[in-house]
């Protein structure tokens, strides 16, 4: 599990100022959800905080140290994307351990790590299929255990399953939700979604035009939301 700290973190692109001084500390172990408009910067917070995306002023830290500028592959982090990126010339096998063949680990070690991720996954029968042979919730699991067998201490999903149907997305909310109880690893969650934000989250934070508007539980939000905005974001009676 890892904490994460932003102070005053900015980010502009140019003359277009993206993130304004976000303030944000996250606990060992927390579900936080980002939520907020098209365009807000929620993706581009996620991705300072993987280290994807360098930072115009503040400081990132996880786990009390500061990483600003730690590369993304010694942060400890993983992410998964809202379109899958599976490899498509390799099995689900390869997809899903490729990582830890560069990662000096015995095949031994690695086809444990596999058929754990499988067997939480639910995936065991598709390890031989290539991605364009799976379903679009089969290709986000595997996209998913990608994410798992490297157990990170910190994960990060970006709209991972705006790409599927409405039934399947309820049921990879609680396979999320499921994943979250079982692993010890912190996760930040970006959604547009409001059930999912309200469902998934301890915490919910609400972005707008690269601010924070509030934080808080989503009963807090809910019920306190500090302003128009939140309230028709989250539709409080208000
Ligand atoms: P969200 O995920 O909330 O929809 P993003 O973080 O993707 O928002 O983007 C926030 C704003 O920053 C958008 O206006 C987007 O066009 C802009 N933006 C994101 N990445 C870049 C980039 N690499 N170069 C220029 N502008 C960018
Ligand atoms: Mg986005």
């Amino acid at each position: 599990m890892a904490s994460v700290t932003l102070k005053e973190v900015s980010k502009s692109f140019g003359a277009f100022d993206v993130l304004r001084s976000i303030d944000l500390d996250i606990e060992d172990g927390e579900f936080v959800v980002f939520v907020g408009p098209s365009g807000c910067g929620k993706s581009t917070l996620l991705r300072v905080v993987a280290g994807l995306v360098p930072v115009s002023q503040g400081t990132v830290s996880i786990d009390g140290e500061e990483v600003t500028d730690v590369p993304a592959s010694k942060r400890g982090v993983a992410f998964v994307f809202q379109s899958y990126a599976l490899y498509p010339h390799m099995n689900v096998a390869r997809n899903i351990s490729f990582a830890l063949e560069t990662a000096r680990m015995t095949k031994l070690e690695i086809g444990r790590r596999l058929a754990k991720v499988a067997d939480m996954l639910k995936i065991g029968h598709l390890l031989d299929r290539k991605p364009k042979q799976l379903s679009g919730g089969q290709r986000q699991r595997v996209a998913i255990g990608r994410a798992l067998v490297s157990q990170p201490k910190l994960f990060l999903f970006d709209e991972p399953l705006s790409n599927l149907d409405a039934d399947l997305r309820m049921e990879m909310r609680f396979e999320i939700a499921k994943l979250h109880a079982e692993v010890s690893a912190t996760m930040i969650y970006v959604t547009h979604d409001q059930t999912e934000a309200m469902t998934l989250a301890d915490r919910i934070v609400i972005l707008n035009h690269g601010r924070i508007e509030q934080v808080g539980t989503p009963r807090q939000l809910y019920d306190h939301p500090a302003n128009k905005f939140v309230a028709g974001f989250l539709g409080s009676p208000r």
